[in-house]
């Protein structure tokens, strides 16, 4: 009989890894997923006909690697869409050009523009903040001066970086650092930023600051991947996207079994031998490819060491809730560059750095894809985001409660009038951001102890506590794929992805 992997999480690594394996082995793939649907929290969800991601989710990556492989599952439409469909004259102009196969119009993905700005003192800031007529005059002249004096004074003065405070600093200064960055990662991570690992900044950020934001503005050098301008995205979000890789998947032969929790995993010394799940199924394996939150694996395993046991609990995560809203139009100034249809900015996202509200980020899913939106011509789809813990309040409200209170802040800051809201929707996403806080300093403990294990493979976000987007997740999934093919027995070339040259000094 041939060798069995069974792969934990029905996410993008779960699925990469299972598809990798099917097209370059004999293996047989069986993913357990714990949900209903494909994905993770890549999916998208449907409310009603209106499609909507948990965040928006850029299909982007410096790896060619990865963008072809996206790109062969679905090939990219032949030009630019959102547009075509916002201006009816252009879609006409477009459908000659190079429409795709009529036969394969819906699996395609789009190019679409990044826009994506700040909003504060009711007002919209170039996002990364630029030094032009518009930020001095929404800022104020002094301000605008105390940055500026500020800014050079971190050039002169750089701070040891301990903390993601300091890396901000010694790129923006204190005053830009305070003004733009302070608020809104405080409220994406809970704590304050003096308390975080500058590694996130080094892997978020990475070699962002102003002069580099002059450079791009005059297009010298290489581009940050914080600046990319355009980015590739799925007709109907990216769930569709491995929603076909699943399909392939199971038209390979492999196996996907949702509604299916893994609780327990059983080893006899170095190797897995079998896993158990929910309802009570013993899975013999070869492999096992873990995509599930490495603290609940450490936990579910037995015969762990105490030092590896604490720091696998002492790792913390930020969880994520989001609204949908169904709107009549959006409040926002109908002006001719700012706004194409229903009082909508031409955003993607918006930073909301306003204070006294817990909004964090604003999606516009008309400008993502219309084709996620049922009636995009005559309704605006907004997804309003907020990061919290799993215990507080904001997380244990009930739907209902969490919606109003969404709509309300909405209203408070200009961007809504309550009146407008046609139908909400609210999901919770558990363990949306690996946090680079608690016992995270010491992750190596539990590194060396995974390390031992010949048959068993963490990948992914919350499987290697890796603030990844889906590229480095499918990135890890072919390395692991790759080890299992072909062995070398180091497992570096698996954890070093999404650990860029400078995490590494830093270490
Ligand atoms: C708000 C937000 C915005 C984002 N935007 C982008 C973006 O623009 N571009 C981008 O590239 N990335 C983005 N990301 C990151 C992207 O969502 C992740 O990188 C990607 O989904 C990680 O894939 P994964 O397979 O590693 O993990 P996940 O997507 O977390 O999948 C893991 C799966 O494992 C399952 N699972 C967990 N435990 C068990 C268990 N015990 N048994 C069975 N199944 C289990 C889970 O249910 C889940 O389906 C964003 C993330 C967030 C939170």
């Amino acid at each position: 009989m041939g060798q069995t992997a069974v792969i934990i999480g029905a996410g993008p690594a779960g699925l990469t890894a299972a598809l990798e394996l099917l097209k370059k082995s004999d293996i047989h793939p069986i993913i357990l997923e714990q949900s209903d649907f494909i994905g993770g929290i890549s999916a998208t969800m449907n409310h009603a006909g209106n499609r909507m991601d948990m965040g928006g989710h850029r299909f982007f990556s410096k790896s060619d690697v990865v963008m072809n492989w996206w790109k062969e599952i679905l090939p990219l439409q032949g030009s630019p869409s959102l547009d075509d469909m916002l201006f009816e004259r252009e879609l006409e102009l477009s459908a000659e050009a190079d429409a795709p196969d009529p036969n394969q119009t819906d699996k395609v993905m789009l190019s679409r523009p990044r826009v994506s700005r700040i909003y504060y003192l009711k007002s919209f800031f170039d996002y990364p903040v630029t030094l032009n007529f518009k930020t001095i005059r929404n800022l104020g002249f002094v301000k605008m001066m105390k940055c500026g004096f500020s800014y050079l004074k971190s050039i002169i003065h750089k701070r040891p970086e301990k903390s993601l405070e300091d890396f901000f600093i010694n790129r923006f200064g204190q005053e830009l650092y305070e003004t733009f960055f302070k608020d809104y990662t405080e409220k994406l991570w809970g704590v304050n930023c003096s308390d975080i690992a500058a590694d996130w900044g080094a892997q978020r950020v990475k070699g962002l600051s102003i002069l580099k934001v002059l450079m791009n503005i005059l297009k010298i050098g290489k581009k940050e991947t914080s600046l990319i301008e355009q980015f590739w995205y799925p007709k109907f979000g990216p769930g569709q996207l491995w929603e076909e890789v699943a399909r392939q998947i199971q038209e390979k032969g492999g196996e996907i079994h949702l509604n299916t929790k893994v609780l327990k995993i059983n080893r006899e010394g170095s190797r897995i031998i079998s896993v158990e799940t929910g309802d009570n199924q013993v899975i013999p394996c070869d492999y096992v490819l873990s995509t599930m939150p490495v603290k609940e694996l450490i936990n579910d395993l037995n015969g762990v060491p105490e030092d590896v046991q604490k720091v696998a609990e002492g790792l913390m995560y930020r969880d994520f809730r989001t609204a949908g809203l169904l709107l009549k139009e959006m409040k926002l100034g109908y002006t001719l560059h700012e706004s194409i249809l229903n009082g909508m900015p031409k955003d993607t996202w918006i930073y909301i750095q306003e204070k006294g509200v817990r909004l964090g980020r604003v999606q516009l899913f008309n400008n993502w894809s219309p084709y996620l939106v049922k009636d995009y011509k005559n309704t605006v789809w907004i997804g309003l985001e907020y990061f919290c813990n799993e215990a507080d309040d904001l997380w244990q409200m009930s739907d209902g409660e969490f919606t109003q209170m969404a709509i309300s802040e909405a209203a408070k800051i200009g961007l809504i009038d309550k009146d407008a809201v046609l139908d909400s929707v609210s999901f919770k996403v558990p363990k949306a951001y690996p946090a680079y806080f608690g016992t995270y300093d010491k992750f190596n403990t539990i590194r060396e102890f995974l390390d031992i294990f010949e048959n068993l493979f963490v990948m992914g976000r919350n499987g290697m506590h890796r603030y990844n987007n889906m590229d480095h997740s499918v990135l890890s999934a072919m390395a692991v794929v790759q080890e299992i093919i072909a062995p070398t027995h180091d497992r570096t070339a698996i954890w070093n992805v999404n650990a860029e040259q400078e995490y590494h000094e830093k270490k």
